[in-house]
């Protein structure tokens, strides 16, 4: 069967979608498929109904829970720095709407992405399922833990601001592997890149400022 996200450009928000996908292009977006996975992912499912008319907009959106929809812009260049080519095994922290974890699951072999709010948890898996994205797994739980069972991950992406990166997710990289995580102090933070050499050795790349949420847990912040 063809997924319904692959069939979707006959929606009527297809045209907002194009305009997106064009603001990110030309914003300086050029991963093609960071691009096709904009193309195809319908944000307008992943959106409280008050907000869906704004929904290709790129801008951040509340969510509910105090959280909220990361700018389209900023989830992109997220994506690009994964450099991901359509194989790999991806976990993510903090999956909130759940659009991202569609994007993700566009760009990448199979994903596994974890939240700690139920109901977000919940509406994630709801809105990822009638965007017939079938390549993707959700689980309520604390984020700073990882998810064991499936490691090791070829990319981690953490969705909100830690004041470290939690040594868990460090266990659960994969050599080679690339995780993304803002760090720094709750509101202010650096997107930083750490990338795994073959044995256990750690290259941290600051990309620049960000604001996230603050990721609570464990090996994060108290809540
Ligand atoms: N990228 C998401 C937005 C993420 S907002 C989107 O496209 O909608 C950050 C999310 O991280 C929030 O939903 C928050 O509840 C969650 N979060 C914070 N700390 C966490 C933790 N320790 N484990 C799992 N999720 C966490």
């Amino acid at each position: 069967m063809v997924p319904r996200r692959l069939t979707g450009a006959s929606d009527s928000f297809a045209g907002y979608r194009v305009r997106l996908v064009e603001t990110l292009r030309a914003r300086g977006i050029r991963d093609l498929a960071v691009l096709k996975a904009f193309a195809e992912t319908p944000r307008h499912l992943f959106v409280p109904a008050a907000v869906q008319h704004r929904a290709y907009e790129d801008t951040a959106l509340p969510i509910g829970n105090g959280q909220t929809i990361s700018q389209p812009f900023t989830q992109a260049r997220y994506l690009e720095a994964l450099r991901l080519r359509g194989v790999e095994r991806v976990l993510e922290i903090g999956t909130g709407s759940g659009y991202q974890t569609a994007l993700l699951g566009a760009i990448a072999g199979t994903v596994f992405s974890v939240e700690r709010v139920e109901s977000l948890a919940r509406a994630a898996q709801a809105a990822l399922r009638e965007a017939g994205v079938t390549n993707v797994s959700v689980l309520l739980g604390d984020g700073t833990l990882g998810w064991s069972a499936y490691a090791p991950y070829d990319a981690i992406l953490v969705a909100a601001g830690g004041p470290d990166v939690p040594p868990p997710l460090v266990e659960q990289l994969a050599s080679g592997g690339r995780l993304l995580i803002p760090l720094g102090e709750r509101g202010a933070q650096v997107l930083t890149l750490v990338e795994r050499g073959p044995g256990a050795e750690l290259r941290h790349t600051p990309l620049g400022t960000a604001r996230f949420v603050p990721l609570v847990g464990e090996h994060g912040f108290d809540g």
